[in-house]
């Protein structure tokens, strides 16, 4: 068992950009890890540098030849007409930048080794990971290799069977549906924006018994999350008695994220990274999506503080508001007049409102077809 909650960083994520007009061209894991450290919450024993996946640790989910084409157009900084055809790698959401393969082998890396870290249990966050839309012969949504994936098959391998994995992110995770669809030792419950990108992950999908899956309209509220939280999400993990937890917490569905439509406060995330946390022996957490500079930052470093159980201040010392306050979001109208908040503060103002009918019937669908699906397993 781990003594203390690890996270797992790297250097590489400073400066790397996907291109100019690229919603990933906004740093995200470096201000984590800055914040982190200017609040004392990263000291160097609870500080790991992520390793980078080797191509044969990638072929646990990803073709050999996927593989070798990121190499290769990580190393020409073009792709010939044929790989941008099979591999989608040089297209406008998954462009070629300079660190195109570096850079999400060393996010597989840590996801990786965060199997290995909880074989005997702990808490392990990478923030770096959850690039959820990755698939096994070509990149996806701006992931070119699906890390949480690859961190679940690691899992497996050091012990843990049963994992449950939970994903907050605004878009569907459709990468590692398609991974483990009817595997009947995975728990894939996902929540995410109706008529969103990649537009799957409809109600009645369940992936062959292995997914809830909750489309949400668009405006989602805090109350409304901790709806879902308390009456599908929690009761449905705690039900299935896994071995590991995997959190996807993709900062997209916060208010300011220019991708989605939801309207959630961080605090909402970070009360459904407490509520599973405890769930099973075994806990990962991992980034995703998030595309405003200062929601993503403040998120992700209240995700961390939570996980560690520190006091996160109403006001922020004046070393980690200097961060904040220095981040630039270059091309974006949100970035020509921030609030002071977002320099000034980790945590959002609650964003409470009615709990839709929508939202209650969509639960109890799935409640149901959860319960109904337990009673069969017991009478087996
Ligand atoms: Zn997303």
């Amino acid at each position: 068992m781990l003594p203390r909650p690890l996270f797992i960083g790297h250097e590489i994520y400073r400066g790397s950009s996907y291109g100019r007009a690229h919603p990933l061209r906004v740093p995200r894991v470096s201000t984590v890890m800055d914040v982190s450290r200017a609040m004392g919450w990263l000291p160097q024993e609870a500080f790991v540098t992520s390793p980078r996946a080797k191509p044969a640790a990638l072929h646990a989910f990803h073709t050999p030849e996927y593989v070798a084409a990121l190499q290769a157009a990580e190393a020409a900084q073009e792709v010939s007409a044929d790989v941008r055809a099979r591999h989608h790698i040089g297209t406008v959401s998954n462009p070629v930048f300079p660190e195109v393969f570096r850079r999400p082998a060393t996010a597989a890396g840590g996801s990786i080794l965060a199997g290995e870290l909880l074989a005997r249990g702990g808490v392990v966050y990478n923030p770096a990971g959850g690039t959820h839309h990755g698939m096994p012969d070509r990149a996806n949504g701006f992931c070119y290799l699906n890390d949480p994936v690859l961190a679940m098959l690691s899992l497996r391998h050091h012990g843990a069977q049963r994992i449950a994995y939970v994903d907050i992110d605004a878009h569907h995770c459709d990468g590692v549906e398609a991974a483990f669809a009817g595997d009947p030792d995975v728990l894939m419950i996902s929540v995410h924006e109706e008529n969103l990108w990649p537009k799957t992950g409809l109600l009645q999908d369940d992936a062959g018994g292995s997914a809830l899956n909750l489309p949400v309209p668009r405006g989602l509220n805090d109350s409304e999350m901790a709806y879902i939280r308390d009456a599908l999400v929690v009761p449905a993990v705690a039900d299935f008695a896994p071995d590991a937890v995997v959190l996807q917490c993709g900062a997209d569905a916060v208010t300011e994220d220019p991708l989605a439509h939801l309207d959630l406060s961080n605090t909402a995330h970070w009360a459904v990274v407490s509520a599973l946390n405890g769930l099973a022996p075994r806990y990962l957490v991992l980034g995703g999506g998030g595309y405003n500079p200062w929601s993503v930052g403040r998120l992700w470093t209240g995700v961390w503080a939570t996980l560690l159980g520190a006091e996160i201040p109403d006001h922020l010392p004046p070393e980690a508001e200097a961060l904040l306050r220095a981040l630039e979001f270059k091309g974006h109208r949100l970035g020509r007049n921030p609030p002071e908040h977002w320099f000034s503060t980790l945590r959002d103002a609650p964003r409470n409102g009615p709990i839709r009918q929508d939202i209650t019937d969509r639960v109890a669908h799935l409640r149901q077809r959860w319960q109904a699906a337990g009673q069969r397993v017991q009478r087996a």
